[in-house]
């Protein structure tokens, strides 16, 4: 069985990133940081190779894009939130609406796992 979260940012780095590994992680961009897709700390992540990389919520909500290194490696020094000026902005409502409401629909389902 699965262990289940309700808050994957409450969670410790698990993986072997150098810069974080049992630690929480509340910066996305930290030049040092090798967490991967799996990380324990990472929270609900779209890959989005149209666009080369992935995409996901921080913990306030924004939308974050961060580019692939090479499979299965991110580049975290150049994450960034996916703001006004962005080159994905225009397709970030619908994003951020797809992570949140999906996110949302999974909580009531915890229990049952
Ligand atoms: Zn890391
Ligand atoms: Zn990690």
């Amino acid at each position: 069985m699965y262990r289940t979260y309700r808050n994957p940012y409450e969670r410790a780095c698990d993986c072997t990133c150098p810069a974080h590994h049992g630690q929480q992680r509340w910066t996305y961009n930290d030049p040092g940081c090798h967490c991967l897709a799996t990380c324990a700390s990472q929270p609900m992540i779209l890959l989005t190779p149209e666009v080369g990389g992935a995409m996901f919520l921080n913990y306030h909500g924004a939308l974050w894009y961060v580019p692939a290194l090479e499979p299965g490696h991110w580049d975290w020094r150049y994450a960034t939130p996916v703001d006004v000026g962005h080159p994905l902005f225009d397709a970030a409502d619908l994003i951020i609406d797809l992570l949140r409401d999906t996110h949302k629909a999974l909580l009531p389902l915890i229990h049952r796992m």
